[in-house]
């Protein structure tokens, strides 16, 4: 009884895997929350995984003036994307809207779409002292990988953008610590510092934010596969 339990249990097991092994042949971002039109990707376009943090019911935190980190990290994700399929890279968000996106669906998303590259975005926030201010570049403990990569992130951002880099640093973050791609997380700036908080709610510094953060993911994946993505934005 038990045993005859169990091979059918295996069985479905099983059937789940061959499905999603196809699904995930036939199309390869299942759950890619696209827009504007799709656009001929190259064969061997490498996927982006942007991942804008909190949303919905999670806003993460907030400036004095009460502007939410949600809506700047998805503003800032929604430039950063555009950039990144201008040049040609097969971009995935984990959320297009302000949606309570659990870190396990961001996560999902992540390595159901085979990524390449994963990049979550938040802003950061200091209780003892708002004269704190600047980005920090976040990668999981022990990842080689990440270590890289939040190297060419950091240098990336202080060549675009006029904000202090601070340096980066591990961290034990869900998203870090279970997507299987080389990922980090950018903490763009302190939202507890005021100076940070005007200019992370400026376009122009936004826009400025998105073109470094892409030009990291660009200099990464140019690593990753030798220098077919050059950087033409400016
Ligand atoms: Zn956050």
């Amino acid at each position: 009884m038990m045993a005859s339990v169990l091979s059918l249990l295996m069985m479905i097991l099983i059937a789940l895997f061959l499905l999603l092994g196809a699904m995930s042949q036939g199309k390869k971002h299942i759950f890619s929350f696209d827009f504007g039109e799709e656009e001929e990707l190259p064969e061997d376009a490498l996927t982006v995984v942007i991942d804008a943090g909190h949303g919905g019911d999670d806003v993460g935190t907030s400036a004095k003036d009460g502007t939410l980190e949600k809506d700047i990290n998805l503003a800032v994700a929604k430039k950063t994307a555009s950039i990144l399929e201008k040049q040609g890279f097969n971009v995935v968000m984990t959320r297009t809207l302000d949606a309570t996106t659990s870190l396990q669906d961001r996560v999902y998303i992540s390595n159901i779409n085979n990524a390449d590259i994963f990049v979550s975005l938040h802003c950061n926030y200091n209780e003892d002292s708002e004269d704190i201010s600047g980005t920090e570049v976040y990668y999981m403990k022990q990842s080689a990988d990440g270590d890289i990569f939040a190297g060419v992130m950091a240098g990336a951002i202080s060549s675009n953008v006029p904000i202090k880099v601070r340096g980066t640093l591990k961290a034990d973050f869900f998203v870090l610590n279970y997507t299987a791609a080389p990922a980090v997380l950018v903490e763009m700036g302190y939202m507890s510092n005021d100076g940070d908080a005007k200019d992370l709610k400026s376009n122009s510094f936004q826009e400025s934010m998105a073109k470094g953060i892409a030009q990291g993911v660009i200099r990464y994946a140019d690593e990753l596969s030798g220098s077919e993505y050059s950087y033409a934005g400016e």
